[in-house]
């Protein structure tokens, strides 16, 4: 039997350690919210491949489709040779969008490539370059989306000259000082110290973010952004990349808010497991590229686009909308209760849109001191409780919650059982 020390060692020589990997176990096999390792041991899974399985995983109507799919074609480039199942999802995506008017719809791979695009798309719409971000936000990792991702570690630091004109603003967290005024009254200063709103082709913002550690915008900065973004002729792009497909109780957490986008980028779940992502935007946006300015050889990969129409179909006939805040509820509960227990170590700021859940932990209770050691080693203990749990936060203290919509709720219970005990062994 293969150990998971022996790939450990043959991953450190062959790979290198600018990719890491949260847990030092490889997987064997998975099943909706459960997965086995290669030394045959079982885990929860409350991480879904951070934020990409919303239907858990290898769903079966995922596989059927994939099946399906592979017995006709895996790929022609759509470039080359179109096919239905990019068209019919784009029209299903277009059905959904998260705004009113004509919408059309471009895939591609990755989250990045979606963010990007978006991007490109808004300056060919434009005719102009800047963009404005936020800080703690996360875009990808190529090199323009790296740009708008507002952290420096470990995203920036290393990788030279940045693409110009990318602005941050601070985003709004009231427990870090950070109100929605202190944004509007950054963005007001940026108009008057940097780059005029006439040149400014887009504003992007994850209406919760992700990486940053599930904090909502508020809708009152929603709100305000779709004014200033109005009156200055600014396209408004929705990073819906990790809240996205029914994750909070909407098919999209920028619904919460009623501010109608103009562009979103989604990815992530919307593959059920393969890689698929997309920019849905108003139709005369999105027709603003000039033919061939967008594409690349594998976005809208066939099998890809299967799977997301059996993605859009379990959402619907399972009602994951509605599952996404039972299932978001029952660990808010149990997350209260586990918090006031006196031997685990000090948790605050539990919240959660639908099942996009997080906490932080602190190192005194009553203060805001992230914790961020503690933090690592309440993921550790997890996967030694079994259970496959993720951090995130600009602090690196916040727990997150992403397991499938689909979860069972003994795997849910169990899971939280093993975050329970987890918290206690971190403590000690
Ligand atoms: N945007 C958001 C909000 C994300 O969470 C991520 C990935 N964590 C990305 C973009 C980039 O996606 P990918 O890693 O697929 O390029």
């Amino acid at each position: 039997m293969q150990t998971n020390s022996d790939l450990l060692a043959r991953r450190m020589r062959a790979v290198p350690r600018g990719v890491v990997s949260a847990h030092p176990v490889f997987a064997a096999r998975s099943e909706n919210a459960e997965l086995w390792d290669v030394e045959e041991r079982r885990y929860g899974d409350f991480a879904g491949g951070i934020a990409t399985l919303n239907v858990g995983h290898r769903h079966p109507k995922v596989m059927a489709a994939v099946q399906r799919q592979l017995g006709l074609f895996t790929h022609t480039a759509f470039q080359v040779t179109a096919y239905e199942a990019y068209v019919a999802l784009a029209e299903r995506l277009n059905a959904i969008a998260p705004f009113c008017g004509e919408a059309k719809t471009i895939l591609f791979s990755t989250g990045a490539e979606a963010t990007e695009n978006a991007v490109k798309i808004s300056r060919a719409k434009t005719g102009r370059s800047a963009v404005i971000a936020f800080a703690g936000g996360f875009h990808g990792r190529s090199l323009l989306t790296m740009a708008l991702t507002g952290k420096v570690l470990p995203y920036k630091k290393q990788f030279g000259t940045l693409p110009g004109e990318i602005f941050h603003l601070p985003f709004p967290l009231p427990a870090h000082g950070v109100s929605v005024e202190d944004s509007l009254r950054a963005l007001e200063t940026l108009f008057r110290s940097d780059v005029d709103p006439s040149r400014v082709a887009a504003i992007i913002i994850e209406p919760i973010l992700g990486e940053g550690g599930f904090h909502e915008a508020p809708r009152e900065l929603l709100i305000a952004l779709r004014t200033i973004c109005d009156t200055h002729g600014i396209i408004f792009i929705a990073d819906e990349v990790q809240s996205g497909f029914a994750r909070t109780g909407r098919m999209f957490a920028i619904e919460h808010s009623g501010v109608e986008p103009d562009l979103v980028a989604v990815a992530k779940s919307l593959g059920g497991g393969f890689p698929l992502s997309g920019v849905i935007g108003r139709a005369p946006i999105m027709d603003a590229p000039e033919p061939g300015g967008l594409g690349g050889t594998f976005a809208g990969n066939p099998v890809s686009c299967a799977a997301a129409m059996a993605v859009l179909d379990t959402i619907e006939e399972e009602k994951l909308l509605e599952r996404a805040e039972t299932v978001g509820a029952q660990t808010l509960r149990r997350l209260e209760k586990i918090a006031a227990r006196n031997d685990v170590p000090p948790i605050c700021a539990i919240r959660g849109r639908g099942a996009m859940v997080a906490f932080d932990l602190i190192r005194r209770r009553g203060g805001y001191e992230p914790d961020a050691e503690t933090t690592k080693r309440v993921t550790q203990a997890a996967l030694a409780e079994g259970l496959i749990l993720l951090s995130c936060g600009i602090h690196g203290n916040a727990i997150r919650l992403l397991m499938p919509l689909t979860i069972p709720f003994s795997v849910l219970d169990e899971g939280l059982d093993h975050l329970e005990r987890a918290l206690i062994s971190a403590a000690a």
